[in-house]
């Protein structure tokens, strides 16, 4: 069905065929993996059948893998963008849709290495991508369902004592020994003034009494991704922070209650922004209130205030707004699948921890 897609686009935009060397692409076209980061070339046609180009190595567990294509080995000794030029110029593919292609690879191709007319064209892919299948939402539950439990675990070992990167190390566990396949992103764990930083990877900084700790992390399973972010405090939170908190969670719902299929996502993200605006604040919310989520941690759509994308059912994103003051941070984010009436919270870890 994605092959078939694919290939409705390149017809759409006179494509004789599309190249893809973006293993993540690859892997959603194929379903195969390459976790050693081979120079694998998928070349989908727009008429015929898709063809995966992968290294000797690799051949055995792409054959073994790799659906909706034919798999070829590259010769031995022949570097895999010369073969690539030779399968272009002798299957007569004139002009050439890519996703993505390192720039000397790129110089090869367009110099003198095939008459093909190469055109770098990332959306056809990124925009079937934006928009998850059954499958693929049941792939992002699951990876969901594992957030929680790193985001859970970090809540409880959060307190006054702990380093930073103690709390990373137990929320990555807890992920990892449920079945997730790694961390989405590396994890955040900034605590105190750190959290006043959106990106505030864990340090070996000492947590204390009193700090705002800001948790931002995601699992992955079977390549699919999820982020979510949990703010606590160590102790009594102070009036101010406890009121920073409050007016960001009214932010993030406010934000959730708007979002549904057909909706500007700039309109989402000015729901927030109004809410901060109101109290004064929105001059500390300095990012766009979220990303598109699945096989990339960041990928389309993309709410901000010049995002000129439209929400559509099927795409998962984040509502993550956030407020950066002198001194501490208080973000809260889930990942949300959008239906055409709703947004449905895909992270469900509670907000607050006594
Ligand atoms: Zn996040
Ligand atoms: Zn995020």
């Amino acid at each position: 069905m994605r092959i078939k897609a694919l290939k409705k686009s390149c017809e759409t935009r006179q494509l004789d065929a599309y190249l893809i060397t973006d293993l993540k692409n690859i892997y959603y076209f194929t379903g195969f993996l390459d976790i050693a980061g081979a120079a694998l070339r998928l070349l989908v046609p727009r008429d015929g059948s898709a063809t995966l180009f992968v290294p000797p190595l690799s051949y055995e567990a792409a054959r073994a893998t790799a659906g909706n294509c034919l798999v070829e080995a590259v010769p031995k000794g022949v570097k895999p963008v010369t073969h690539l030029c030779r399968e272009l110029t002798a299957r007569h593919l004139d002009v050439v849709g890519f996703d993505d292609l390192p720039l000397a690879q790129y110089l090869q191709l367009t110099a003198d290495g095939t008459s093909s007319s190469i055109r770098h064209w990332p959306r056809l892919v990124a925009d079937l991508r934006r928009v998850k299948d059954a499958q693929e939402v049941e792939l992002m539950k699951q990876a969901a369902a594992l957030t929680d439990a790193g985001a859970r675990a970090g809540m409880e070992w959060v307190r006054a004592g702990v380093r930073e990167y103690e709390v990373a190390a137990e929320i990555e566990y807890a992920m990892r020994r449920r079945g997730s396949e790694g961390a989405a992103f590396e994890t955040v764990v900034a605590s105190g003034p750190r959290s006043a930083h959106p990106h505030g990877v864990a340090s070996d900084r000492v947590i204390m009494r009193g700090d705002a700790v800001v948790l931002d992390l995601g699992a992955v399973y079977r390549g699919y991704r999820s982020d979510i972010t949990r703010t606590v405090f160590v102790g009594e939170p102070s009036p101010q922070q406890a009121a920073v908190l409050q007016v960001v969670m009214e932010a993030h719902d406010d934000a959730f209650h708007a979002m549904r299929g057909g909706v500007e996502a700039r309109v989402v993200d000015e729901r927030a922004r109004r809410i901060f605006a109101a109290k004064g604040l929105d001059q500390y919310f300095i990012h766009g209130l979220g990303h598109g989520v699945g096989l990339d941690i960041h990928e389309a759509p993309t709410l901000s205030p010049d995002s000129v994308d439209v929400l559509a059912a099927g795409n998962v994103v984040t509502d993550e707004p956030g407020l950066y003051l002198p001194g501490f941070g208080v973000r809260i984010e889930d990942t949300v699948l959008i239906h055409a009436e709703s947004g449905e919270k895909l992270t469900r870890t509670e907000y607050v921890t006594g």
